[in-house]
């Protein structure tokens, strides 16, 4: 029996570009679970940290800003809105410099502190889908279901690059491998929730699989999962 009213917690952890989002939403969708994107919510703290000046080498200027964070993710006709402090930034937070500055931000222990206990809150009834780097390590261990989806540096490059590209923004392929990588580096090097795949979580390699491929292999194994956890629903 599953021990959470709503359904199962499902991880899906991972380094940028791997198709996290896409297959956390498309996921959700099939099995009616709310999605919850992480990524976002560190994305729009590092937004706001920035908008009000603080000095992020101030480590009690930073935990102070965070105690009145007000991060929301909205979902509007199908879209899934991001609000920081009552004022929508989906967009501006998706800039290769707010990418950048994010990874920074993510490192320091007030602001995943702040965001751990939000995220906590957020899935801990289940029938959720969270995706981010440290879900199934840190934020939900007891997670039901675990994924840690990769692919390669250039495909993940080559992704992240036509995305931009598709939104007008000018980008090359070498500048968008040498963001990944940095942020590769970042994200798996720091000291506090470093991006690392958990021991029980399954490996999916989307390097060479298309986003129905892939989602079509987790939603069996959720599905399964569900099915042998809840009989009845
Ligand atoms: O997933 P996305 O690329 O939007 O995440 C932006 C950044 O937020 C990551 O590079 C990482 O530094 C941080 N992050 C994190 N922990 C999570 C989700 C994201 O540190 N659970």
């Amino acid at each position: 029996m599953c021990s959470r009213p709503d359904g199962i917690v499902i991880a899906i952890d991972g380094p940028s570009g791997a198709g996290k989002s896409t297959i956390a939403r498309l996921l959700a969708e099939r099995l009616g679970y709310i999605q919850i994107d992480t990524g976002a919510m560190y994305r729009a703290a590092a937004f706001l940290l920035a908008a009000a000046g603080v000095n992020l080498g101030d480590l009690a200027a930073v935990e102070n800003f965070c105690r009145n964070l007000d991060i929301r993710l909205e979902s509007v006709s199908g879209r899934q809105l991001v609000r920081a402090n009552g004022k929508d930034v989906t967009a501006q937070i998706r800039t290769p410099e707010m990418s950048l500055l994010t990874s920074r931000v993510s490192a320091l222990k007030p602001v995943r502190e702040a965001l751990l206990k939000s995220q906590q809150q957020m899935g801990r009834r289940g029938g959720v889908v969270l995706e981010g780097r440290d879900i199934g390590t840190v934020v939900f261990p007891d997670a039901e279901m675990k994924f840690y989806l990769s692919a390669s540096v250039e495909e993940r490059a080559r992704r992240r690059c036509d995305e931009l590209t598709s939104k007008g923004e000018p980008v090359t392929i070498e500048e968008t491998i040498a963001g990944v990588v940095e942020r590769d580096r970042q994200d798996s090097e720091r000291d506090l929730a470093p991006l690392r795949q958990a021991d029980d979580a399954i490996p999916v390699d989307s390097s060479r699989l298309s986003i129905e491929e892939v989602l079509a292999k987790m939603f069996v194994m959720c599905r399964n999962k569900i099915d042998a956890l809840e009989p009845s629903l």
